[in-house]
């Protein structure tokens, strides 16, 4: 039919992807969460999917047309990939445009958390500068830090490059050594949490790395330890984690991703050595425009001529 090819977009999405979308596709707005009922004739139209956050599996049970699911963010954990692979469907998602921007963020994190700049501003902003004297004195300093990073992929790697010239001494672990790197290797979280006094993790995630920052790995860091986190919330036991700087079992914490996004657990809200921002590593103009575009470029390439820019290793694009 002469019909446009329909996208689906289920809840919110950076208006950029829609305006563009709109050039080419129908697009079919729907709250997030679980389907509902949708004309046959629409329905069966829909070949694609933009999706920013959740997309519901029930979604890829009712479209029998889906072929592609386009996600905006280079993490995926929001679109179960098991279940596309099985119903042939490929997922993209936003790689590399991002990569220099989260790296960024993850270092202003890291200073955030050791130096408390935020803490600090907000005193002048209050009037204390003038009326109590000079903020305290920080007891923490990035100076002669010891950093591993879980996670040495497309952005842990730029994460690395941007620590050489702050002088600290820089380890990673992964579960694949990579080669010709001037940083050490570590074979497990808990042999780098041993050696190191500032962790920062960004990998995804996945069922493999979930709730690995646990109490023990808290413990391994020790009462100098910093742990920065801007992969994703669901590594980490946040309740052990609030327990680990209300007892001083590590120093602080930087935390830009959360468990339970974007509840916020009150334990952390309380306590003094956090440094908290609310899933912003990516979230400029600029560079949010990129994630957009890339998100369109893909559903156009398929469609246009069956080829995507950014797949997702789980979903091979075949021939
Ligand atoms: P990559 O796939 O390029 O890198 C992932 C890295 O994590 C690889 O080095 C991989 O190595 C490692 N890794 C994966 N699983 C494990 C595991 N179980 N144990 C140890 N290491 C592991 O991804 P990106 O660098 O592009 O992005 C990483 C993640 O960062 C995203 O998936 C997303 O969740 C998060 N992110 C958060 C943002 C924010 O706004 N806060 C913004 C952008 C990304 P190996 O496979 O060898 O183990």
């Amino acid at each position: 039919s002469d019909q446009p090819v329909a996208i689906l977009v289920p809840g919110r999405i950076h208006p950029r992807v829609l305006e563009r979308l709109k050039e080419t596709f129908e697009i079919v707005a729907v709250p997030m969460g679980p389907p509902h009922d949708i004309d046959p004739g629409l329905r069966d139209r829909i070949r694609g999917v933009a999706i920013s956050g959740v997309l519901d599996n029930g979604w890829i049970d009712r479209l029998p047309n889906l072929e592609i699911v386009s996600n905006f963010g280079v993490g995926y954990d929001g679109v179960d990939t098991a279940k596309a692979l099985q119903h042939d469907i490929i997922v993209t998602h936003t790689p590399d445009v991002l990569n220099d921007e989260v790296a960024d963020t993850t270092i202003a994190l890291l200073l955030n958390t050791l130096r408390e700049y935020p803490r600090a501003e907000n005193y002048l902003r209050e009037g204390r500068w003038k009326s109590e004297g000079p903020y305290p004195l920080t007891p923490l300093s990035l100076r002669g830090r010891h950093v591993g990073i879980l996670g040495l992929g497309r952005i842990g790697i730029e994460i690395a490059r941007r620590l050489e010239p702050f002088k600290v001494r820089i380890g990673y672990h992964t579960r694949t050594r990579r080669d010709g790197l001037p940083y050490t290797y570590y074979p497990s979280l808990k042999a780098m949490a041993e050696e190191v006094d500032t962790l920062i993790s960004i990998v995804p995630g996945t069922a493999a790395t979930h709730k690995i920052f646990t109490s023990e790995i808290f413990a391994a860091l020790g009462p100098n330890g910093v742990f920065i986190n801007v992969g994703r919330g669901t590594s980490v036991d946040e309740e052990a984690l609030a327990e680990a700087l209300r007892s001083r079992t590590i120093a602080a914490a930087g935390l830009d991703v959360f468990y339970d996004e974007p509840n916020v657990p009150q334990a952390l809200l309380d306590l003094p050595n956090v440094s908290l921002l609310p899933h912003v590593a990516s979230a400029s103009v600029p560079t949010r425009n990129a994630m957009a575009d890339l998100v369109v470029d893909n559903l156009i390439g398929w469609f246009r001529e069956k080829k995507v820019i950014t797949p997702v290793p789980e979903t091979p694009v075949k021939a």
